[in-house]
């Protein structure tokens, strides 16, 4: 199994490929299998491309997306930074998720190099970031948006097409 890394190239490939992404969702949409069954199949898939990607050599979402704060985020990250939260976080109308925050810098100001500053008290945006499961068929939308960003979900999301392929041929 090839894992493409270089972020660039996953760029470029990403956009060129979100049609075979979306005609994959499509066909997912039209398995029988459950959404346990299809979370399970890509959990299989996405547990090598894990391991074989190192997060901390990459960092790209800590670069580009948005960081949601929830309450319980706040309190959690309050004790590791040395302002006032309100200096680091707005408040997101358009998300319009009341008493939830946003990170304003991007890059995340807790990004030090590849690394984060306050990797124990981090948000629990990033914590479940690319969050591929549960869920993967009614969210799959929001995996094809991340492909251009993250390794990890563009290589899980090359396989599933050629999983979605076999699937469709198998039931015939
Ligand atoms: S808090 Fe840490 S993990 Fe989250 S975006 Fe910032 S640098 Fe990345
Ligand atoms: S989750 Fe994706 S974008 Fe973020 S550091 Fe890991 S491989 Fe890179």
């Amino acid at each position: 199994m090839t894992i493409i890394t270089d972020l660039a190239q996953i760029k470029q490939l990403a956009d060129q490929r979100q049609d075979d992404f979306a005609v994959m969702g499509y066909m997912l949409q039209r398995e029988q299998m459950t959404d346990a069954e299809l979370d399970a199949l890509v959990d299989a898939i996405a547990a090598p491309i894990i391991a074989a990607i190192d997060c901390t050599g990459c960092a790209n979402c800590c670069r580009v997306l948005d960081v949601y704060l929830t309450p319980d985020d706040a309190e959690r990250l309050q004790p590791a930074v040395d302002v006032p939260l309100s200096q680091i976080i707005e408040h997101d109308a358009a998300a319009q998720v009341e008493e939830w925050g946003m990170f304003r810098a991007r890059p995340c100001r807790f990004l030090r190099g590849t690394l984060c500053a306050v990797y124990p008290h981090r948000p629990e945006t990033c914590r479940t970031y690319p969050a591929l499961t549960p869920d993967f068929r009614w969210t799959i939308a929001d995996s094809i948006a991340g492909a251009a960003v993250c390794p990890i979900i563009y290589n899980v999301l090359a396989r599933m097409v050629d999983e979605a392929e076999r699937l469709s041929r198998q039931s015939g």
